[in-house]
């Protein structure tokens, strides 16, 4: 075993992928074809390799992507592998241009990857060195949005693999299609399914506030972003207006605008996207805001690393089940019971299907 501390970066390996969804992830603010991924290898001179993904949204940020992971990977080269002295040095490097955006998402996905090697050379899941149990986590089942047909299929679909809760996409033409839509999951599976709703940044603040309403009866778990992400008032706004927990910080592009939501008192709920906060170390450092603010923290895709997370963060709530990664894994994330299963091997458990990323590297 290699002391975890003597690790070097030798060079940092990356490729584009475009992952092709078994359906397409609709939203009210636009549909997802395909996965645009960017994977990570992060080589170190002592032989043991990190890997991370990160998921792009868009074909058209695929390359700058690719191409921002590579120039800070190439820039890291010779450095020691030790988190947060690489998160320390790339925040200066870019303090003038500033962090977030494509630059944070590359960033991100290194410091996952050096987690990963750190965790690998020490032998140890990623929940192990990082101080925390592999303990049960409750995973909900995601959904694009669906008509009421398709949202009784897919409630039917969860509630048979085990989960106890899951979340549709809404934002549709009017408010009867959104509540059809949630009335048609709890037809299908009853009251013991938890439900949550998405808007996906859909709606105006006084929309938001008619349609939120409307749907307080509904016995809903959490409604997510009815307004855009970066309307931290209008959601506060909102959310004194709905009896419904909201939930929202999936696009939170590191701690300082999760600071400024919090202060805005916009959410009752934090949804953390280990990519945008800025990796492992930007969620621990998120993890202790959310607990020193009392937020119930889920997490928002990257299932594989925030499984590990969620075990270390006291205040957890649920794990995102879209595993937009499988297709290229050799192991994707299972689920059991609805909880998350921790992987036996080292590291976070990314592990690639070359055979796959062959197929589907552009
Ligand atoms: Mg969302």
């Amino acid at each position: 075993m290699v002391p975890a501390h003597n690790l070097t970066i030798r060079e940092v390996r990356v490729r584009a992928v475009q992952v092709p969804l078994a359906e397409p992830l609709k939203t009210a603010s636009g549909e997802i074809l395909t996965a645009p991924l960017v994977l990570l290898d992060l080589l170190t001179t002592e032989g043991v390799c990190g890997t991370s993904y990160l998921f792009c949204y868009t074909p058209d940020a695929l390359e700058p992507t690719a191409q921002a992971a590579a120039n800070i990977g190439a820039a890291l080269t010779g450095d020691a592998v030790v988190p947060f002295e690489i998160d320390a040095k790339l925040r200066q490097r870019f303090r003038l241009l500033g962090v977030q955006g494509l630059m944070t998402m590359a960033m991100a996905g290194i410091d996952m990857a050096a987690w990963d090697a750190l965790a690998r050379a020490a032998g140890l899941p990623l929940v192990s060195l990082l101080g925390g149990a592999p303990k049960p986590i409750p995973a909900y089942a995601s959904y694009g949005m669906v008509d009421a047909k398709g949202a009784a299929k897919a409630a039917e679909k969860a509630a048979g693999a085990g989960f106890r809760a899951m979340k549709v996409k809404i934002g549709h033409a009017d408010v009867a299609t959104d509540l059809a839509v949630i009335r048609a999951v709890r037809s299908a599976v009853g009251d013991a399914m938890a439900v949550m709703v998405d808007y996906n940044q859909s709606l105006s603040v006084p929309q938001a506030v008619a349609r939120t309403r409307a749907l307080d009866d509904e016995g809903l778990h959490w409604i997510e972003e009815p307004t855009v992400a970066e309307d931290f008032e209008g959601h506060a706004a909102i959310a004194d207006e709905t009896a419904t927990p909201i939930q929202m910080g999936e696009n939170w592009w590191g701690l300082p605008d999760m600071a400024k939501c919090v202060a805005a008192g916009a959410s009752d709920l934090a949804m953390i996207d280990v990519m945008k906060i800025g990796g492992v170390t930007g969620w621990l450092k998120a993890a202790a805001l959310a607990e020193a603010n009392g937020l119930p923290v889920s997490s928002h895709i990257f299932p594989e690393v925030s499984g590990h997370l969620l075990a270390i963060t006291p205040t957890r709530h649920w794990l995102e089940h879209l595993d937009l990664a499988a297709e290229v894994l050799t192991r994707p994330v299972t689920i059991e019971g609805g909880d998350f299963v921790f992987p036996e091997t080292p590291g976070t458990g990314i592990e690639w299907d070359e055979k796959a990323v062959a197929r589907h590297e552009v």
